[in-house]
Parts: C-alpha cells; sequence; structure tokens
C-alpha cells in the first residue's frame, strides 16, 4: 500500500521497525517534561548508522523535507518541537560506545549514548568525563555537544566545546564531514568542528565524537552552606579558590525560597542544614588525597563561620549524605512541577552583579499580577543563573512582559539571555539583546551557507 512517497523510501531504506508514522507517534513526545503530548510529525526515523542519518538526509534535501533533530530531548527551549509536515530524526537507536582509549585518555561514541551511561562506563575504567548537569540521565552527548551543555562543573573543566576533540556530522544534503581524531593539538587551518558546537542542530547532524577524559580523580567531597548575604557568596568563592588549591569542581547556589520549595515539595530530600537563609551554596572538590581534601575544606568552612561569611554549613560524611546533597540542587524538574505555565531563564551575568540584578528582577517580576512562583538558582562561578517563573495563563502578552522584564537589564551589563541552554525557537525574538546585528547577519549566512533549503531544524536561532 502507498503510504507517502517519503515514507515508502525511507521504510525501505530503514526497515518498518525504524520508522514511526501515523497514529502510532501518539507515544512519542518532543519533550521528556510534556510525554502527554503527543508527538506532531511527518513520521519518526530512527537511523542506526551514520550513513543511514546521510542516505536520509540525501532523500529529504531532494525533496525539500524540513528535518528536526531529536536527542535526549530535555533542551528548555523548545528546540525538539516539530510541525505535522516535518520528519523526526531520532538518534536513540545511535548509542554505541565505540572506544574507550585508556592511553589517550578519550572516548569515541555514537551521538546517542545518554551522558550518564558514558559517565558509568569511563568510570569503570578509572576515567571521568567531566560533564554534569541535572538532565544526564535522559541528555546524549549528541544534545549536549549540539546545546555546548554546561553544568555543574564548568567552573575546573569548562562547557562540552573544551572536551571535544573530534566530529562526525552529516550535513543537511547528506555529506558527511568526519574528523575523529584523538589529538589535542591542530591548528590546520579553520577549527571547524566548533561550528557544529553548539549551534543547536542548525547546521549539521552530530553522528560520532571524541571525547577527552581525565584520570578519575579518587576522592570526592561536597559541602552545603548558608548566608544572608550575597557578597559573601563571592567572599566564599573567593576564599575556597584560594584555599583549595585547584580542587574546587563546583560552586553553586540558590536561593533561599528555592531551596526551601526543593525541600518542601519533594518526599525524599532532607535539609542538612538550617532552612531559613537567603542563599544557600553547594560546594565539591575533587580531588586525590582523601583526609588532606576532607581537612581542607573542613578548616576553610570552619574558618568561614569563624569570619561571618557564612552562617551555617554541613560537610557530608556519607555517600548517602552526598547524594542527598547534590540531589536538591540538581532535581529542579521539582520545582518545574511545582510552575503553571512555566518561563525557563538561564542568563549570564557579571559574578559582582549577580546579587541586586536577580534582587530587582524578582522585585520586578513580583509586581506582575499574574506570576505566581519565581525560583532562582545557578552556576554562580560561571555567572550563570536560572529562573523558573510560574504564571496564571500562558498568553502571548503574559509570556512577553516576563521575557522582557528577566532581559531587559541584560545589554546594558553585558550580560547574556542564554548561558547554557541555547536559543531554540523560544529566545529568538530576543537574541538581539544578547548579540549585535552584524553577528546575526554573519549567522545567517553560514546558516545558508551549510543548509541553502533551509530543511534542517529550521527556525531555530535565527
Ligand atoms: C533538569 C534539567 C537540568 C539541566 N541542566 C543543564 C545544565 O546544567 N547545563 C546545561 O547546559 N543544560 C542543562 N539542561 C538543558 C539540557 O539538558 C541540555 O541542553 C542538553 O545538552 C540537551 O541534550 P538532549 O540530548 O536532551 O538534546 P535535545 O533536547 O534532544 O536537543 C537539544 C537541541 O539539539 C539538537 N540536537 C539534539 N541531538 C542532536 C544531534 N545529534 N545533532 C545535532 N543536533 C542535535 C535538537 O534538535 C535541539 O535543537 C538541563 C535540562 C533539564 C531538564
Amino acid at each position: 500500500m502507498k503510504i507517502n512517497p517519503l515514507i515508502d523510501e525511507l521504510i525501505t531504506l530503514l526497515g518498518i521497525e525504524n520508522i514511526i508514522y501515523g497514529k502510532d507517534l501518539d507515544q512519542k513526545y518532543h519533550h521528556v517534561w510534556k510525554m502527554d503530548e503527543p508527538l506532531k510529525a511527518l513520521a519518526l526515523v530512527m537511523p542506526k548508522s551514520t550513513k543511514q542519518v546521510s542516505q536520509i538526509m540525501k532523500i529529504c534535501f531532494k525533496n525539500n523535507q524540513e528535518v528536526i533533530i531529536h536527542g535526549g530531548l530535555t533542551n528548555l527551549v523548545g528546540g525538539t518541537e516539530s510541525k505535522r509536515h516535518q520528519l523526526v530524526i531520532s538518534l536513540e537507536k545511535m548509542n554505541k560506545i565505540e572506544e574507550i582509549d585508556q592511553k589517550s585518555r578519550t572516548v569515541t561514541v555514537q551521538s546517542g549514548v545518554i551522558l550518564e551511561n558514558l559517565i558509568n562506563s569511563v568510570s569503570d575504567k578509572n576515567l571521568l568525563l567531566p560533564l554534569n548537569f541535572g538532565a544526564k540521565g535522559s541528555a546524549h552527548i549528541g544534545g549536549a555537544i549540539s546545546t555546548n551543555a554546561g553544568g555543574l562543573r564548568v567552573l575546573k573543566y569548562g562547557m562540552v566545546r573544551q572536551m571535544i576533540l573530534g566530529l562526525e556530522v552529516v550535513l543537511p544534503d547528506g555529506k558527511v564531514i568526519s574528523s575523529l581524531k584523538k589529538i589535542i593539538k591542530d591548528n590546520s587551518g579553520y577549527d571547524l568542528k566548533q561550528l557544529f558546537i553548539g549551534s543547536e542542530g542548525t547546521l549539521g547532524i552530530v553522528t560520532k565524537a571524541v571525547l577527552k577524559l581525565i584520570e578519575a580523580p579518587s576522592t570526592r567531597h561536597s559541602a552545603i552552606l548558608g548566608t544572608n548575604n550575597y557578597e559573601n557568596v563571592i567572599n566564599l568563592l573567593k576564599t575556597l579558590e584560594k584555599g583549595l588549591g585547584g580542587i574546587l569542581s563546583a560552586f553553586e547556589l540558590m536561593w533561599g525560597n528555592t531551596y526551601r520549595t526543593m525541600i518542601e515539595k519533594s518526599t525524599s530530600l532532607i535539609s542538612p542544614i538550617n532552612q531559613d537563609y537567603d542563599y544557600y551554596v553547594f560546594v565539591e572538590t575533587l580531588g586525590s588525597n582523601k583526609e588532606k581534601d576532607y581537612s581542607l575544606l573542613h578548616n576553610l568552612i570552619e574558618k568561614a563561620l569563624e569570619d561571618n561569611i557564612i552562617l551555617d554549613g554541613s560537610l557530608a560524611e556519607t555517600d548517602k549524605e552526598l547524594n542527598n546533597l547534590w540531589q536538591i540542587r540538581e532535581d529542579v524538574s521539582i520545582l518545574d512541577s511545582n510552575a503553571n505555565y512555566a518561563q525557563h531563564f538561564d542568563i549570564s551575568i557579571p559574578i559582582p552583579l549577580i546579587g541586586n540584578l536577580v534582587d530587582s528582577i524578582t522585585k520586578n517580576l513580583k509586581k506582575l499580577s499574574f506570576v505566581q512562583n519565581i525560583y532562582t538558582w545557578g552556576h554562580v562561578a560561571d555567572g550563570n543563573i536560572h529562573f523558573i517563573v510560574g504564571k496564571e495563563n500562558n498568553s502571548i502578552d503574559i509570556i512577553k512582559k516576563v521575557n522582557e522584564i528577566v532581559y531587559e537589564p541584560l545589554k546594558e551589563n553585558n550580560g547574556s539571555i542564554s548561558a547554557e541552554h541555547g536559543i531554540g525557537l523560544d529566545k529568538k525574538n530576543y537574541l538581539i539583546k544578547s548579540r549585535s546585528k552584524s553577528e546575526i547577519e554573519l549567522m545567517k549566512q553560514i546558516k545558508h551557507l551549510f543548509d541553502p533549503k533551509k530543511i534542517l531544524n529550521p527556525g531555530r536561532i535565527i
């Protein structure tokens, strides 16, 4: 039976078990937090190899068929939403870890590998992939590369961009660009892989990558600290960076009301310290000398208490305490489910300005009668703050008013509307608040060069 010539061609190419269309699309979705919303698409295909991705794109290029790429579906900018006429390519079956090379300390992976599986597999070989964020149980490495993900350890190890040595990408016309080198230094011309990292699938489909690993640290210590003054958050960061001699790997901040909501709304999280503070700092060290690292952190916390930089603190003594502590920081789905029509933000602001700017944005948001909750937390050592704003409804006017208040102070303070989540569909209209007209024009020219027919992830970013 003829279904649709394009779907027929894809069935012949991939086999019926690797394509979903018609009513069966109802079992698929476009975001892990919206599994009850059936996927709108012409069909969803699940290639198993780079060659198949390339063949699919050749067919789509020939037919001017628009394509939306699905990774782990955890992005917070509408990046994986699709329309009924668009084909979805899901990388979920390209989930092989091809090689963990202990000598060159690299891992070569297909892009559909789930980040947490990758972290665990390299950890079994005493190696560390220092990429860590709350969505690691669902996010794909390909999605993380395409969004240049950051997370909890950027302070010490940088963003995904700093971890990629080689990349294989399928271009919109089906051409494969493969450079899976394991070398660290390569100045032979333009560093093309950088264009694909963080471009949210608008220039090509990442199919494989070589990532740089490090020897796994043998010790991990964590603490949670409370204070009522943002200046002291900065003082604490300075004290720890100076005193810990390079082993500080995370310094995260949660505002008091956000912290209390996490504890109150969770059925399992336990607050290790008093719940009355205005700011909660989450600290992690990764090192190699258990006793020395512990006493270094312990003594610095004692000193910070003596100096009134912090008012309270708890150093995790067991794995259970350590996991509970990071669960409070990472399980922000609790906040999302406690906010109606949640709007998510991940802005960048210079570190010294964060306290005052967050206060003033919060104050202005509270003036809007339809705003119901405001949650703030973030990777403060990277100058990156997240907001979730819950509201009465999701009218275009309300969304716009909230966006304008959050984004308004960014340009004059040299901030960014996206520290790590990207632009997707949701923030496109505000790109001008972070980038100049000339920069946006150049981005359009690059897009045109790679994707003249505008078929790959159309409408994202620009
Ligand atoms: C609870 C939670 C916490 C988070 N914390 C952080 C954080 O700390 N830091 C951070 O940076 N982000 C964070 N995020 C955002 C998100 O997890 C990251 O952006 C993640 O990298 C997306 O990966 P994914 O596989 O889910 O991609 P998806 O959501 O599936 O896709 C993201 C974008 O990349 C494109 N894409 C996906 N795979 C490919 C591919 N193989 N080739 C080309 N394009 C592709 C998609 O089309 C889409 O535009 C968080 C999200 C949640 C829900």
